[in-house]
């Protein structure tokens, strides 16, 4: 009989999570039975989304929520033999007993030199969400400016290095000089430090004269309400996050964004990874061949340790990552 350990939301966060909202657990795992199978994990993934999500989709006591690699060590079904790999989506668990239902399996030929750690960012959700925002809700064409937020996490290292393979002027922005220089090695044309900089517009203005085309934003709240008056005629906004506002304890308020968004004719469109799941396969089998290549960092923020997960949780939010936070267990 296996002893799982779990994270659990000891209280709602109240503004910027702090560790004692956590508490860890013993669970005991029944034996598998037929169908099911025992996991245990390799990978978990610290995501922004646990923030605003654990208000809305948790109550106290709960199991964090979120996704994993991991191994298949003991099983019942054949679909997921021993020794084989899954994407599960059983949240902060050490070890994990279920019938295969919504577990996705990482392909066989996965291959050896690429980390599996991988499956949680850039070959996988955050990396999903990378191209088929720019894909899908920018429609991003060749010779276009692109503006990225949170350049310098798993989203935003993903989309801007897309759009410079897809021929774009790419300006990303981040919140350390160290993570600056990262963007302008994988070939932003400019990067600025958010927090550094006098001024947002006119940094805005001068890295791109002649106005964005596209503006990704992982950030929202104030950052928003400056590029507005500095997208092109028919720009296109795709609004994939908000971390400037998860913590918040009261909702921000204005500049509102209605006049430029009529004036310049924009189209601004919130959207979820998932619309495009069932282009998944093929969206993946792209991103893998880019990383082969050599076309798409590999940079990860690994925190070693199940035992870490809510410093991992609150390290990311508090901007320790560049690329896509993870934790090895
Ligand atoms: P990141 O890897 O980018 O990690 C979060 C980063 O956000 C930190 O490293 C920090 O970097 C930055 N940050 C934190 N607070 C602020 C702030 N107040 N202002 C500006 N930047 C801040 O996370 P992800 O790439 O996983 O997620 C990026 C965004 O995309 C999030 O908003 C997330 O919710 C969203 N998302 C949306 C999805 C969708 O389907 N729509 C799917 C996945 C993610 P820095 O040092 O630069 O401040």
């Amino acid at each position: 009989m296996v002893v799982a350990q779990v994270w659990t939301l000891q209280r709602h966060f109240v503004g910027f999570p702090k560790l004692n909202d956590f508490e860890l657990k013993d669970e005991q795992l029944p034996e598998p039975k037929h169908g099911e199978v025992l996991l245990a994990a390799v990978f978990l993934s610290v995501d922004p989304y646990m923030r605003p999500y654990s208000s809305t989709r948790m109550k106290e006591g709960d199991v964090l929520i979120g996704a994993q690699v991991a191994k298949v060590i003991q099983s019942c079904n054949p679909s997921f033999p021993v020794g084989s790999h899954v994407v599960a989506l059983c949240g902060w668990r050490s070890h994990y007993v279920c019938d295969g239902t919504g577990l996705t399996p990482l392909p066989l030929d996965w291959p050896q030199d690429v980390p599996l750690s991988l499956a949680l960012g850039t070959i996988g959700m955050p990396g999903l969400t990378a191209l088929h925002g720019l894909e899908e809700v920018c429609e991003i064409k060749k010779g276009e400016t692109l503006l990225v937020n949170g350049a310098a996490g798993a989203v935003g290292s993903v989309v801007g290095q897309i759009a410079k393979l897809k021929g774009c002027t790419v300006v990303g922005c981040a919140g350390t000089d160290a993570k600056v220089a990262y963007l302008k090695d994988l070939g932003f044309d400019h990067a600025f430090n958010y927090k550094t900089v006098s001024s947002l517009e006119q940094t805005l203005r001068k890295s791109a004269p002649d106005g964005y085309d596209c503006y990704f934003d992982n950030v929202g709240g104030e950052f928003s309400s400056v590029v507005m008056p500095l997208m092109k005629q028919f720009g296109r906004i795709a609004v994939c996050g908000s971390i400037s506002t998860y913590n918040d304890m009261a909702p921000q308020k204005g500049p509102y964004m209605q006049s430029h968004i009529i004036s310049k004719q924009l189209r601004m469109e919130g959207f979820l990874a998932e619309r495009w799941e069932h282009n998944n396969q093929e969206a993946l089998k792209r991103m893998m061949a880019w990383v082969k290549e050599g076309k798409l960092s590999r940079t990860e923020h690994v925190t070693e340790g199940f035992s870490n997960m809510p410093a991992a949780f609150i390290g990311m939010l508090s901007g320790d990552n560049t690329g896509k936070a993870v934790v090895k267990v």
